[in-house]
């Protein structure tokens, strides 16, 4: 991406620094401004899947996080009233494009993607930001869930943060997060960016649910070719340096320059489309408007050669493979006989009563009687 060698000023910069808005970062149901809903001090009303459905079409975000809440809750009742909201909502989805990004911690992506969102905004888009982050389970929320990020992006009427689900593991995660892009699809937000970090399964589980995968990456520490090992690269549609201004505008120029190269020799994460490496700079803007170009011309491309719509079809039959893992998986550990027996074993493994194979046999066995005897 080519950008001005003076200093840039980009004209999208917040002009509500400082302001009050009423909107904030929206965490579970505690976003209560603006909604008939929501009687302030009281317990929240019990709403039907037509409420929760009407509220996510008019965009009334205390709904749309209301309905988030019910995606990612783990009750029976919850999962059913928000399959039902769903069904209510799916033709009115599909309608954004999806990008993920990544990169390690520290790279710059909570910056990056209030920058970008801010140009979003200004050129007349709604900008939803999601996470996929596997360690909240662990660290209860590491990205997206310091409300203190994203602070002008967050004040925007026009923006809808939301944090990652902080329970349940990877899987159930991805379940939650895909349903989480349809719904605020189906509240009118055309762009959906989805944050995760650069860490094991999460990027390929966020490259399974985007159209466009972006890779964050900083110059000067030496390690420009570690993601190229761990394999990242190839999931990306394309790789920003970023950070380059000041000081560091030269060694992001000589890294970006060291990734073309070595990009030469992989396969492109996308059918028609070379992955190339590009520097910007989330501080001050550089960069942002080339790489939005760069991003609307992959949806041009990808559209026109049909790859677009190949890989949504392609990750809807993934969506239901992962699905019935999950269901598999949940009613197994949640079989009550299961739930008896699995400590039992677990001690007699532990003693080596019993192979770790016999044991998982004899759990299985248990498990799929009662359907095979049917
Ligand atoms: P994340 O952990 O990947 O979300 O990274 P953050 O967005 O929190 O950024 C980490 C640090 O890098 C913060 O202190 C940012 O202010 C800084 N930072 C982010 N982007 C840039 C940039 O383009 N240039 C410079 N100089 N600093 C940046």
């Amino acid at each position: 991406m080519k950008n001005d060698k003076k200093t840039y000023k980009p004209d999208w910069q917040p002009e509500n620094a400082g302001k009050e808005f009423a909107v904030k970062v929206v965490k579970g149901t505690e976003n209560t401004v603006g909604s008939k809903y929501v009687a302030v001090g009281k317990k929240q009303k019990a709403l039907s899947a037509d409420d929760y459905a009407d509220g996510v079409l008019k965009n009334d975000r205390t709904l749309l996080a209301r309905t988030i809440t019910l995606i990612e809750s783990n009750s029976q009742a919850h999962h059913q009233l928000s399959q039902e909201v769903l069904k209510k909502v799916l033709s009115k989805t599909g309608n954004s494009i999806r990008i993920g990004i990544t990169g390690v911690p520290g790279a710059g992506k909570s910056t990056f993607i209030e920058t970008l969102g801010l140009y979003l905004i200004k050129h007349g888009h709604k900008v939803a930001v999601l996470a996929v982050d596997p360690s909240s389970t662990v660290t209860k929320g590491s990205i997206l869930g310091d409300k203190t990020r994203m602070e002008n992006l967050s004040k925007e009427p026009n923006a809808f943060i939301r944090p990652s689900p902080s329970s349940g593991t990877l899987g159930g995660v991805t379940r939650k997060s895909r349903e989480t892009i349809l719904v605020c699809e189906a509240a009118g937000y055309n762009v959906v960016l989805i944050e995760t970090v650069g860490v094991g399964q999460s990027e390929v589980t966020v490259r399974s649910m985007v159209d466009l995968f972006l890779l964050l990456q900083i110059a000067g520490a030496g390690d420009e070719l570690q993601g190229i090992k761990k394999g990242v690269i190839e999931l990306a549609d394309a790789l920003l340096v970023n950070k380059a201004d000041g000081d560091n505008e030269k060694k992001a120029e000589m890294a970006k320059s060291e990734y073309s190269n070595a990009l030469h020799y992989l396969q492109p994460a996308t059918k028609g489309w070379q992955t190339n490496a590009y520097t910007c700079s989330a501080l001050t803007g550089k960069g942002i408007p080339e790489l939005w170009d760069l991003i609307q011309k992959f949806e041009k491309t990808t559209k026109e050669s049909g790859a677009f719509a190949e890989r949504r079809k392609q990750q809807s039959i993934e969506w239901v493979y992962s699905l019935i893992e999950e269901g598999l998986k949940n009613n197994f550990y949640n079989h009550e006989k299961i739930k008896e027996k699995l400590p039992e074993l677990r001690n007699e493994i532990l003693d080596e009563k019993i192979l770790p194979t016999k044991a998982a046999e004899n759990l299985l066995e248990l498990f799929f009687k009662k359907y095979i005897s049917l």
